[in-house]
């Protein structure tokens, strides 16, 4: 296929699990606590366009951030600001830089758009050295550095402070996915600094805290400057209505949000001591999953023989495993099916 471009031709497509499964722990969706019976949208003008410009919901966005809504703009999911930001910002060949491991998405946009993208090795206790990333910046000069925070897959947070120090010092355009700021123990959110830096923009999604990653809602929060021109960029109704509408209901329940995260995190600190206790090395995580290694042979088949499914790793991470805060009968289960699989390995 000679029309195909370089870039696509040997970039594998992305194939979620599709193993059945009792339990699904891999993906850190979390629960489907708001509208357990369904969510009703009434009076919409279906056979309009959407709002181009999503303004119903930035107020919305707005009012739970609280952040100006002309800082936000909203689209399918913080995967659709991460591909925007790439279409804005980086040509053919520039270097994108990140935190290996990290959100697998960022190597796949950027092969999509013939940039380079390099990485940055987490210690070995998958902390990060922000000096470290300067000094290679400083080498390297990358035009875009992604920094998720917390971390996926390794739950690991970075301060406020450290992130703010590394900004001033670059001139790159510095992204801070918080796909997970909500689940942290000490919100170390740079939402409110956007204003004050050139160079920053903050990631967001409904699809984790809020337990919609069916409705596919993610916003990007940045100066107006960045926002405009991003704006530029973004598809004319990128959102579709349904996904507004649902996305506003579900910002004006902001109690039941912070209710819900608090119980994860309680969650958080069992399914933490239970590996622990297993026998596990575990990571401390500020996230809705946790990461954790073993030395046990197909760890992965035999969770998923028993209906289990996690988030495995191949490569460099083989042997480490990713597995998402559920229900308390989920994690349950997810707990006795380790602990039996351990118990066999002893005898
Ligand atoms: C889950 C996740 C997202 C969210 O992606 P959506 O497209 O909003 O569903 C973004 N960044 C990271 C690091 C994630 O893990």
């Amino acid at each position: 296929m000679q029309l195909i471009k370089p870039s696509v031709l040997n970039l594998k497509s992305y194939k979620p699990n599709e193993i059945p499964y009792r339990v699904k722990l891999d993906a850190n969706e979390g629960c489907n606590y708001l509208f357990k019976d369904g969510v009703e949208i009434k009076n919409i003008d279906i056979n309009y366009y959407p709002d181009s410009q999503s303004l119903q919901l930035r107020k919305e966005l707005s009012r739970f951030i609280e952040v100006d809504k002309e800082n936000i703009i909203a689209g399918n999911g913080s995967s659709e600001m991460i591909e925007l930001i790439l279409k804005t910002f980086v040509d053919k060949g520039e270097t994108i830089l990140s935190f290996e491991p990290s959100f697998s998405m960022y190597p796949i946009y950027s092969q999509i758009y013939s940039a380079q993208y390099k990485r940055v090795e987490c210690n070995d206790d998958f902390s990060v050295d922000m000096n470290k990333l300067f000094e290679i910046q400083k080498e390297i000069n990358a035009k875009v550095i992604f920094i998720c925070n917390p971390n996926n897959p390794t739950g690991y947070q970075i301060s406020k402070e450290e992130i703010i120090h590394f900004i001033k010092k670059t001139d790159a355009l510095v992204v801070v996915d918080e796909a997970y700021m909500e689940f942290s123990n000490n919100g170390q959110s740079l939402k409110d600094e956007v204003n004050d830096y050139p160079n920053l923009i903050v990631l967001r999604t409904l699809s984790k805290a809020f337990g919609l990653a069916s409705i596919r809602l993610g916003y990007l929060i940045s100066n107006k400057e960045i926002v405009s021109m991003i704006n530029k960029v973004k598809p004319p109704y990128n959102l579709n209505t349904l996904t507004q509408q649902v996305g506003i209901k579900a910002l004006r329940e902001k109690e039941k949000m912070n209710e819900y995260v608090k119980g994860v995190k309680e969650r958080r600190k069992v399914v933490f001591n239970k590996l622990k206790q297993l026998g596990f090395k575990v990571y401390e995580s500020e996230a809705n999953f946790i990461f954790f290694k073993s030395d046990i042979l197909s760890l992965f088949e035999k969770l998923s023989n028993k209906g289990i499914l996690v988030r495995r790793f191949t490569g460099n991470l083989e042997g480490y495993y990713r597995v998402s805060i559920g229900t308390n009968d989920e994690n349950k289960q997810f707990l006795k099916a380790l602990k039996e699989i351990v118990e066999n390995e002893r005898s």
